[in-house]
């Protein structure tokens, strides 16, 4: 299986050196071979550690490369062109990273910070589970105080990216109520939420990655059962009770899974340029035409996923909202303009144009969720 080749439709972003022709190829092979299997796609997170690319968020003094949103969104957009489950995981790592950069201890710092810049672990986040809601308010994991001080979880998280590879977890678990009144505004989150993180190897934490999933297939997207899972007060991350203020912080960081959407797009275009390239369609005016619709779509995409990480807006968060909302509408349209330059080849199983589809999808379900980010940036508009 050879990478797609750079399509003159329309703009690459320069990245780190490390991914070079032959790691797009690996990556691209590994995400197919993943995708048939449906089992974590660990030569791509091998492809991920060689690279250096995981450090990419860490800042230098802890190994990493201090890049910034901008940065990070040009590589997940990369990843995501050959790989869009590596993608997601790099995504993760990086948020997980991210978080601990701003809100960790020295010590945690110290710890953790050169080990997810080097790649030695993996972060994950744990925050979703079946019946907490996309906007995460009715928790049911718990999180209890013990006599010596430590902290005890119970519960289990559904839907977590990386479930079995991460060294790290960042979970979010309820240890105090929140009112009432609260449940019912809009919002992630909710008081009484604190994060916790979790060792991969704490004899408390069950991963299963059993649950076959409909696309982003090698991302180890599973479940995180947690069982008298002991923690020291030392692995809280910020205050107790504040995690619904850190995670409204989240998307003021610029960094936006549109990224992964932009990506799948950006793939879904070069399939079908290579398709008309290969069989005489360009010198039809009407594919050539419809082909650069799709490319201005993506390039659209781009636009407003690099103006999410400049965070030079009025509002930066609003913008990393429309840059998902924007980059996942414009992959589902691209994927569909695609699938008719393609015609009956893109109606094979085994074409990617139909993984990439399914991986687009995904994006839309993640966190937050598009009808959230929806709600998110109009009801504002009601008070
Ligand atoms: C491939 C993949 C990877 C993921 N990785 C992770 C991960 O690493 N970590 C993690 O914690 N989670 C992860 N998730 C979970 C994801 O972040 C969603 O938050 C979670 O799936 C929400 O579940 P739901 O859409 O079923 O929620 P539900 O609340 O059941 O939502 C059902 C529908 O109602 C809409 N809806 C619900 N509440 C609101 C609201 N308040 N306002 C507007 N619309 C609303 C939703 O958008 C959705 O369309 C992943 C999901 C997928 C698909």
């Amino acid at each position: 299986m050879t990478a797609p080749a750079p399509s003159p439709l329309f703009t690459r972003d320069p990245l780190p050196e490390p991914l070079n022709t032959e790691m797009r190829t690996l990556l691209a092979a590994s995400a197919a071979a993943a995708d048939r299997s449906g089992l974590p796609d660990l030569d791509a997170v091998d492809a991920l550690r060689r690279t250096g690319l995981l450090g990419l968020s860490v800042p230098y003094e802890y190994g990493g490369a201090g890049a910034g949103p901008v940065e990070l969104n040009r590589c997940v957009a990369q990843i995501a062109s050959v790989n869009a489950s590596a993608a997601i995981i790099l995504f993760q790592h990086y948020a997980v990273s991210s978080r601990i950069v701003e809100q960790g201890t020295p010590e945690q710092h110290a710890e953790l910070l050169p080990r997810l810049a080097s790649g030695e672990w993996l972060a994950a986040s744990a925050w979703s589970e079946t019946g907490a809601g996309a906007d995460k308010k009715r928790l049911s994991t718990t999180g209890h105080r013990t006599e010596d001080g430590g902290w005890v979880l119970d519960g289990a998280k559904s839907f977590t990216t990386s479930a079995g590879l991460a060294g790290i977890y960042l979970v979010l678990v309820r240890t105090g109520e929140a009112s009432a009144l609260e449940a019912g505004e809009p919002g992630y989150g909710a008081a009484g939420q604190t994060f916790f993180l979790v060792r991969g190897d704490n004899p408390g934490l069950f991963p299963d990655t059993s649950l076959p999933l409909v696309g982003m297939r090698g991302s180890a997207t599973g479940f995180v059962s947690l069982r008298n899972c002991q923690v020291a007060d030392t692995d809280r991350l910020g205050p107790a009770g504040a995690a619904a203020s850190i995670i409204a912080k989240v998307r003021e960081s610029g960094a936006t899974l549109g990224a992964v959407a932009l990506g799948v797009a950006q793939a879904a275009l070069e399939c079908a340029h290579e398709h008309a390239t290969a069989h005489d369609l360009l010198e039809h005016q009407a594919v050539r035409h419809r082909l650069v619709d799709l490319a201005t779509e993506v390039e659209s995409a781009r636009a407003m996923v690099e103006r999410a990480g400049r965070k030079d807006s009025a509002d930066p968060g609003t913008t990393t909202l429309h840059s998902k909302l924007c980059a996942t509408a414009v992959a589902e349209r691209v994927i569909t303009g695609a699938e008719q330059i393609l015609g009956s080849a893109g109606y094979a199983e085994a074409h990617p144009v139909n993984r990439y589809r399914r991986d687009a999808r995904a994006v839309a379900l993640m966190g937050p969720t598009n009808d959230l980010c929806r709600e998110l940036v109009g009801t504002p508009w009601t008070q």
